[in-house]
C-alpha cells in the first residue's frame, strides 16, 4: 500500500517514517508539510498538492495536530483514500463521527489510532485484571512538556488539549484494559494564565462496579516522566509502568519489553484495509470531552517554556 504522510513534525519523523520503512506491505510514496520534508520521497506543501502530484497514493496518514485535521481527513476520504488519524482523532467528538460516516460512504478504511494500546505489557495487564477483583485504580501520567513538546505552541491553543495530549494515551489504555466501563465524577483543571489549555488535571472516575479511579495528568514534572497505572486487586498490586512497556505484580516484573507501538499500529492498519474495515473508538476522546465539560477551572501562574519545571 502506498502511503502519503501529512504533517512532518516530531512524531512523523520519530515513529511513522521508520515504522513504514520496516513494514514490507507499505511504501512511503509522498509527504506533505508546510515547512518540513522527508528525505527520499516527493514532498508537497499540502494535502491537495500531494493528492494531485502523487495520485497513486492509496492511504493518507495525518500527523498534524488535532485542530487542523478534520478538513484534511474529509478531503482524503472524499478522494477515496484510506485514512490513518494520529491521536487524538479530532478536535471534537462530533467531527470524528462525521469522518466515520464519510469513510463508510466512500467504502474506505478509517483508523482512529491509539498507539499506547500497542505497548507490550497492555494485553497482559488487561488479562490479569479480568481474572481478579479490582479494588481501586490510580493513574499518574506526568512529564515535562518542555522536554516532550518543545516549541509546540499549538498544544496550549484551543483544540491543543494541553496535558490531555499525553493524558488521552492513559485513557486509551484504561478504556482498553480496565474490566468495566467508567465515568467521570470530578474534574479539576489547572490552566496557566497565559494559556487556553490545562497544564494539570486531577480527575476522579467510578466504574460500573463502584471501583474508584483517580487520575493525575501533569505537564510540569521534571524529567524523568511517570506514565503509570496502578491497580489494587485481590491478586496484589499491579503496576503498568513506562506507558505500558513494563508490568509489575507486587514489585516483581511480569513484562519488560522494548517499545514497538507504531510497527504494531501499522500492521493493524494494513489488516483493516485488507478486511475492508474501520476502527474508530471514540471513548478516550469522550473522556477528555467530559473532563472539560464538567471541569472546575483553576487559574495558575503563567507558563514559560524557558523556566524549568522545578523552578
Ligand atoms: P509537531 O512536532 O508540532 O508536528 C506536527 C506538524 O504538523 C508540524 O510540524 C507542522 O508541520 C504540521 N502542521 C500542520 N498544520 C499545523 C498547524 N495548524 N499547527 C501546527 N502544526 C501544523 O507535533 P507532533 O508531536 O508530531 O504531534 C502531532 C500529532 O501526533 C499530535 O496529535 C500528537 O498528539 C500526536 N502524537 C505525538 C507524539 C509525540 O511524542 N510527539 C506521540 C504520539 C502522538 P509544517 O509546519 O511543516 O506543516
Amino acid at each position: 500500500m502506498k502511503l502519503g504522510l501529512v504533517g512532518i513534525g516530531a512524531i512523523a519523523l520519530k515513529q511513522h517514517v521508520p515504522a513504514i520503512a520496516a513494514n514490507p506491505d507499505l511504501t512511503l510514496a509522498a509527504a506533505a508539510s508546510r515547512h518540513a520534508k522527508v528525505d527520499g520521497v516527493p514532498n508537497f506543501p499540502d494535502l491537495a498538492a500531494m493528492l494531485e502530484g502523487a495520485a497513486d497514493i492509496e492511504a493518507v496518514v495525518l500527523c498534524v495536530p488535532p485542530s487542523p485535521r478534520f478538513p484534511m481527513a474529509r478531503e482524503a476520504l472524499r478522494a477515496g483514500r484510506h485514512v490513518f488519524l494520529e491521536k487524538p482523532p479530532g478536535l471534537t467528538v462530533a467531527e470524528v463521527e462525521i469522518l466515520r460516516a464519510d469513510a463508510e460512504r466512500a467504502g474506505v478504511t478509517l483508523l482512529a489510532s491509539w498507539h499506547s494500546r500497542y505497548a507490550p505489557a497492555v494485553e497482559t495487564f488487561a488479562e490479569r485484571l479480568r481474572a481478579t477483583r479490582l479494588d481501586s485504580v490510580t493513574v499518574n501520567w506526568r512529564e515535562d512538556v518542555r522536554v516532550y513538546h518543545p516549541g509546540q505552541t499549538w498544544i496550549w491553543e484551543p483544540g491543543g488539549f494541553g496535558v490531555f495530549d499525553p493524558g488521552i494515551n492513559a485513557f486509551s489504555v484504561m478504556t482498553h484494559a480496565l474490566p468495566n466501563p467508567f465515568h467521570l465524577t470530578a474534574s479539576d483543571l489547572f490552566v496557566p494564565q497565559n494559556c487556553h489549555q490545562p497544564i494539570r488535571a486531577e480527575l476522579a472516575f467510578q466504574d460500573t462496579a463502584g471501583v474508584p479511579i483517580a487520575c493525575t495528568f501533569d505537564f510540569d514534572q521534571p524529567d524523568p516522566p511517570t506514565w503509570d497505572i496502578v491497580a489494587e486487586t485481590e491478586a496484589g498490586t499491579y503496576r503498568l509502568a513506562k506507558g505500558g512497556a513494563q508490568l509489575f505484580l507486587d514489585g516483581q516484573p511480569l513484562v519488560d519489553a522494548p517499545e514497538e507501538e507504531y510497527p504494531a499500529l501499522y500492521r493493524h492498519f494494513v489488516d483493516l484495509v485488507r478486511r475492508g474495515a474501520s476502527d474508530v473508538d471514540l471513548l478516550p476522546l469522550t473522556h477528555v470531552a467530559d473532563a472539560f465539560m464538567a471541569a472546575r477551572i483553576h487559574q495558575v501562574k503563567p507558563f514559560d517554556e524557558n523556566v524549568p519545571a522545578d523552578a
